[in-house]
């Protein structure tokens, strides 16, 4: 029989007297440490770009674009997600979307582990087609400061966004494109179309 050796004896002895080392959870609460990668989160700050969506290796980011209600809905479904963190760090805002230290995600009811935003569309005035989202226009104005107003679709976004243009959308005839035209909400292939116009 092998004999234990003084110093295990020690440690057993000492084991038995001193708290367990793993957790007690869920007896007991956990925190886990800094830097934990837990349950994500969409927070007020997002843009609606759809990085996170297009980046998310899980399909966890569900995007959803509503041209009639002009409306770009996201679907986080916390059952997909394998907290790797990639929403997180493509996100240009860096806070549209967050990574929490919450780890206990046990529920019942699978629909209660979907997190719902929105954020409003804007289509082109033109031919219809989706730009991006109000938000995110008025970020890219935000970001280019004086050289947005080079570019007639973020100069009215910024301007329409911080109340300084009062402007009804109109319909402009795909057809009958004029340089009046320029003034509008485009999308890059109808900004193509009205700059050849001359
Ligand atoms: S943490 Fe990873 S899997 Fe989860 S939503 Fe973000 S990108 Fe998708
Ligand atoms: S702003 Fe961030 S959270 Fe919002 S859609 Fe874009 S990448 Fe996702």
């Amino acid at each position: 029989m092998k004999i234990p050796k003084l110093r295990d004896l020690g440690e057993a002895v000492k084991a038995i007297f001193s708290r367990p080392y793993p957790s007690r959870f869920p007896a007991e609460p956990l925190s886990p440490a800094e830097g934990f990668r837990g349950k994500p989160e969409f927070r007020s700050e997002c843009i609606g770009c759809g990085a996170c969506a297009a980046v998310c290796p899980s399909a966890a980011i569900i995007q959803s674009d509503d041209r009639e209600l002009k409306m770009r809905a996201f679907e986080l479904k916390l059952d997909r997600c394998i907290f790797c963190g990639l929403c997180v760090e493509s996100c240009p805002v860096k806070t549209g979307i967050v990574q929490t230290r919450e780890f206990d995600l046990a529920v019942f009811d699978r629909d209660e582990l979907v997190q719902k935003i929105e954020r409003e569309l804007m289509l082109c005035e033109v031919c219809g087609e989706i730009i991006s989202t109000r938000e995110h226009l008025r970020w890219v104005a935000d970001h280019l400061g004086g050289l947005a107003y080079a570019h007639p679709a973020l100069m009215l976004a910024g301007l329409g966004e911080r109340g300084l243009t009062e402007r009804e959308e109109f319909a402009v005839d795909q057809n009958d494109l004029t340089r009046a035209d320029r003034m509008a909400i485009t999308c890059p292939r109808c900004r193509h179309l009205l700059s050849l116009k001359g």
